[in-house]
């Protein structure tokens, strides 16, 4: 008795794997392309942030000091951030 219990009966079986097979394709390949979106996402978000950081001028400036106690004596709460950026006192140090 106990064992005609535990033997799953082949309609239940086919039932399952019908329903079951199809559910776990879907969600294997979900996870395959929200990895792979992902990935790509974060690699178009790290070019387009290293894209803006390479126009801050500072580095290239004259009035910029290399000093992390004061960058720039013109703007010290600007440089090497964002704000720089058509910095209007940007001077090229080539040019002295
Ligand atoms: S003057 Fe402007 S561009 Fe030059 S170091 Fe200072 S903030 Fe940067």
């Amino acid at each position: 008795m106990v064992l005609e219990l535990l033997v799953l009966p082949v309609w239940l079986l086919s039932t399952v794997q019908l329903v079951l097979v199809p559910l776990c394709f879907v969600l294997a390949w979900s996870l395959v392309v929200i990895t792979a979106w992902n990935l790509i996402s974060a690699v178009r978000d790290g070019v387009s942030r290293a894209t803006v950081m390479h126009k801050i001028p500072c580095a290239e400036c004259r009035y910029f000091t290399n000093d992390h106690r004061l960058k720039c004596p013109i703007h010290p709460k600007v440089a090497l951030s964002e704000s720089a950026i058509d910095c209007a006192d940007f001077e090229h140090a080539g040019l002295i």
